[in-house]
């Protein structure tokens, strides 16, 4: 016994040893890598020979900003640059010991030419777009905010720009928004402002349907300008803001540099950023009369119902916009997203009850042809006229979707496969004797399948698709039942 502990202490004291030996060895080795490779800034960053050469010859370097692009940044009037992209800006400088001159300019578009002749190095706090890319490239973002459409309280919610005829967009020039809307969406008619507030305000006016902006600036906007008419009408997903710092193309070493220094900011680091501008106007309230104390009051009253009511209507939009995805704009029916989101629900009732369910999938015949010989625009008239058929002919529980262009699937719910074939062979009927918008005689296909226990949805859909897929074959205009799947 006595043996085996003098054993043990024996190897501890060993193992001790030895990780003392190679804690001093990984120091010694990682100094003499650290003075080979460069310096240590000390927060973690550590800079090559190349980059402590820039900073030498080159500090401070010039940069340009959008003079009024409050919170995110502005020239105050003493000729500071302030806000939430200069707080980041200046930290991200500082974590690589990076000296930066402000080069002072009135408007963006005199920034941006700034920028283009040479006269500032760094762009401080932008997207990038490929117009830009000719004379910049970019760090890695700064910040990441979402794009919203904001129009007024009396417009429908905006699922889609491109579905958007005739409306106009009120957006300031020389924009990254403003650069992609002209070339993905160049049915819209731009209205050019001076800046954000300006755009807004022409929506607020009615001399513009909608504006496209930042959800930190439009709340901002919305809150002190007091437009709450306005409202934000649906997202932009593919135009979030990545807010980067542009650099002169020339510059690769400044923009690896900075990259370094972006790579420092934590999540924290940016929060406080965008909460600093709050902290700093509640500073400048403390002052020692009553009135003001009582006014300061009231604002954080007037604040804290604002964002109470503004949380409300994001609620109610996130509500509207789950509705929107799972409905088909054209027909109003439910979409294929939302039945895949509602059958698999459906066929475990099946299992689990031993209830019967049947689906229908529906085809219009030959639709290619009135398409092709009447236009799109007639096309979803009788897609329209067709879903509205199918929804008045079907009974108040079968649910009516939209599966893909002129295919709709019913799902009638406790309902064995004689009675769905009953309702196929009606609402077939119905289309045959119904006058279209088109003036020609319009018929369907329909294939009917039954759930059973071992069914998902692929291959209760499948069994459907075969069954429309005979009645296409063997002569269209009629109901062909589904096969019982193979057993295996
Ligand atoms: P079949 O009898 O074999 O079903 O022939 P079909 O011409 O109906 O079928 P096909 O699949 O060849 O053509 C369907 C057409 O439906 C092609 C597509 O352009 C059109 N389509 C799909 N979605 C829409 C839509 O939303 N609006 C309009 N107008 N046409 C659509
Ligand atoms: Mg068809
Ligand atoms: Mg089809």
């Amino acid at each position: 016994m006595g043996k085996w502990i003098r054993c043990d202490s024996l190897t501890d004291v060993a193992r001790r040893w030895r990780r003392a030996a190679c804690l001093w060895a990984l120091a010694v080795l990682s100094a003499g890598t650290l003075q080979a490779q460069g310096l240590s800034l000390g927060n973690g960053v550590l800079l090559t020979e190349k980059e402590q050469a820039y900073l030498a010859a080159n500090n401070p370097v010039t940069f340009c900003v959008d003079p009024d692009w409050w919170p995110f940044e502005v020239i105050d009037p003493n000729g500071r640059h302030v806000g939430i992209g200069a707080d980041l800006l200046a930290l991200t400088a500082e974590r690589v010991g990076l000296q930066l001159r402000l080069h002072i300019t009135r408007t963006w578009e005199e920034s941006l030419a700034a920028s283009k002749s040479g006269q500032c190095t760094l762009m401080s706090f932008l997207n990038r777009t490929p117009e830009r890319e000719e004379w910049l490239i970019f760090t890695e973002p700064l910040l990441i905010d979402p794009n919203v459409v904001i129009a007024r309280e009396d417009t429908p919610l905006v699922s889609d720009l491109g579905a958007l005829r005739g409306k106009s967009v009120a957006l300031p020039a020389g924009t990254a928004v403003q650069e992609r809307l002209q070339r993905d969406y160049p049915h819209l008619t731009l209205v050019q402002t001076s800046n954000e507030t300006e755009a807004m305000r022409l929506v607020n006016e009615r001399k513009a349907d909608l504006t496209i902006r930042s959800l930190i600036v439009a709340s901002h906007t919305i809150k002190t300008e007091g437009w709450f008419n306005l409202r934000v009408a649906g997202q932009v997903p593919e135009y979030d803001n990545l807010l980067r710092i542009g650099v002169a193309q020339s510059e690769v070493t400044l923009r690896n540099l900075l990259n370094k220094g972006v790579a420092t900011l934590t999540a924290q680091d940016r929060a406080r950023a965008v909460e600093r501008q709050v902290e700093i106007k509640a500073v400048t309230a403390v002052v020692t009369d009553y009135a003001s104390v009582l006014w300061l009051a009231a604002l954080m009253v007037v604040a804290g119902l604002t964002s109470m009511w503004w949380m409300r209507k994001l609620q109610l939009l996130n509500a509207q916009l789950q509705r929107l995805s799972v409905t088909d704009q054209l027909t109003r029916l439910t979409n294929r997203h939302g039945l895949d989101q509602a059958l698999p629900g459906e066929l475990e009732r099946v299992r689990r009850y031993q209830r019967p369910m049947s689906v229908i999938l529906l085809d219009i015949d030959h639709f290619k042809c009135i398409n092709d010989e009447m236009g799109h625009l007639m096309g979803d008239k009788v897609l329209a006229e067709f879903a509205r058929l199918l929804q008045a002919g079907a009974r108040q529980v079968d649910t009516v979707c939209r599966w893909g262009g002129e295919e709709f699937l019913i799902v009638c719910h406790e309902t064995p496969p004689d009675q769905a074939r009953e309702l196929a062979e009606r609402l077939l009927t119905a289309v045959r004797r119904h006058a279209f918008p088109c003036g020609r005689r319009v018929t369907a296909s329909a294939g009917v399948a039954w759930a059973f226990d071992t069914d998902n949805v692929l291959s209760l859909e499948a069994r459907a698709d075969a069954a429309l897929y005979e009645a296409k074959t063997t002569g269209r205009d009629r109901v062909c039942m589904a096969r019982e799947p193979q057993r295996v």
